[in-house]
């Protein structure tokens, strides 16, 4: 078994599905487990010193992980996946490899976490972001400086459901010789592949969509990268930043299913959001599989569906409203994060995005009444009945 989890994307078996069930794994060499197994083990024996099959110390790789690292690369089609402990350690790891001095140009709509890691640890540390509307290229343009080395990328952007054209951020970045780094968390590589339209990184939140079950924290840079790949590694050897194996493990088992989950994800969001957009409670529908949105011809260029995450705002944008309807939902379940089989519903301003001071957030468009949805798998009928009855009720 290789210690390595580079891939070369072109022996690959095709079939997204395929490589959903296959990639990067073999049955275990040593007794035939199909399933890869937990290597619950810190430590690797040695027959003489420095003499190893690949694997020294957990810290720095783990079977399990590397099995779970050349699955992911597979889906991302990427020469190389990086498992992390959690999203945002991934995260941390790319920053962490600028130095002082340097800038970063991040969407202004963005996932909470990210906000407050740029904006809290990085900025003390003189690494400074600017953050700016992607969906404006010349908004964009101005804020590259001749420091400024990473440009952070989300799209569908969290909680506003806007799009940003990759391909096009990325011809811009690589004019100024900056990285560009894409969340895919949302989308995950079923719906869309960075790497593919021009991004140097991609960056999962494996808790959401990856994992799907809600019952793990993950995370994973995938690139073709060969030196942002060793300096990843090196983050991870160096800063302790890596996943267990049983988190692996149940990352892998999730992956299994990914292109199964989504087709549902988004079928079922996609009837939701058709049904809020009718709806006299509701005010604007933030989904770009809707015609309407601002986003959705870009959205149908790079990527293959739209995905399970909905936002929307009230007829009346009145937060007393949006919390009666947080508290009537039935099926729907009150919390955080999103991309697992359970339906979640949540309100970004006083939760995922509480850490954004309000007047930022009203400058962005994050209004008091907006309702994030994770739509998930169950059945279809239900879900609606449930938004359906909470609505009429306020
Ligand atoms: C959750 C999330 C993260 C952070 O991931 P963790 O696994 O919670 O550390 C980053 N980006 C997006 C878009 C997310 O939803």
């Amino acid at each position: 078994m290789p210690a390595s989890s580079s891939n070369d994307p072109a022996d690959a078996p095709s079939g997204f599905g395929t490589r959903a069930v296959h990639a990067g794994q073999q049955p275990d060499p040593s007794t035939g487990a199909v399933m890869t197994p937990i290597y619950q083990s810190s430590t690797y024996a040695q027959a003489a010193p420095g003499e190893h099959q690949g694997y020294e110390y957990s810290r720095v790789s783990n079977p399990t992980r590397t099995a779970l690292e050349g699955n992911l690369a597979s889906l991302e089609g990427a020469k190389h996946g990086i498992a992390f402990s959690s999203g945002v350690a991934g995260i941390d790891a790319i920053v962490k490899s600028l130095r002082p001095g340097d800038h970063i140009v991040a969407t202004d709509d963005l996932y909470g976490g990210t906000y407050r890691l740029l904006e809290e640890v990085f900025e003390p540390l003189n690494i400074h972001t600017s953050f700016v509307d992607m969906s404006d290229l010349d908004a964009v343009d101005d804020a590259l400086t001749d420091a400024t080395q990473l440009l952070w990328v989300e799209t569908p952007t969290n909680p506003l459901m806007r799009v940003v054209d990759i391909e096009a951020l990325s011809e811009l970045g690589h004019a100024y010789d900056v990285t560009v780094a894409v969340d895919n968390t949302f989308a995950t590589p079923y719906l869309q592949q960075p790497l593919a339209h021009g991004a140097d990184l991609v960056l999962h939140s494996a808790t959401k969509y990856l994992g799907g079950h809600s019952d793990l924290i993950l995370g994973a840079v995938c690139t073709n990268s060969d030196e942002w790949a060793e300096k990843l590694r090196f983050q991870i050897k160096s800063t302790g930043a890596a996943p267990g194996p049983m988190d692996c493990f149940l990352t892998l088992r999730g992956t299994k299913t990914l292109h199964l989950r989504m087709e549902q994800h988004c079928d079922s969001a996609r009837r939701l959001a058709q049904m809020l957009n009718a709806h006299e409670k509701v005010g604007l529908v933030r989904y770009p599989g809707l015609p309407s949105h601002p986003g959705h011809a870009l959205a149908q260029k790079q990527m293959s569906d739209y995905g399970g995450m909905i936002s929307f705002e009230l007829a009346d944008d009145d937060m007393d409203q949006a919390l009666a309807i947080l508290d009537a939902v039935e099926i729907f379940t009150l919390a955080e994060s999103l991309g697992g089989v359970e339906s979640l519903i949540e309100h970004p301003a006083s939760m995922t995005h509480a850490s954004i001071p309000a007047e930022e957030r009203r400058k962005i468009g994050l209004t008091d009444s907006l309702i994030r949805l994770s739509v998930g798998v169950e059945t279809f009928d239900d879900l609606r009945d449930d938004l359906d009855r909470a609505l009429l009720q306020v």
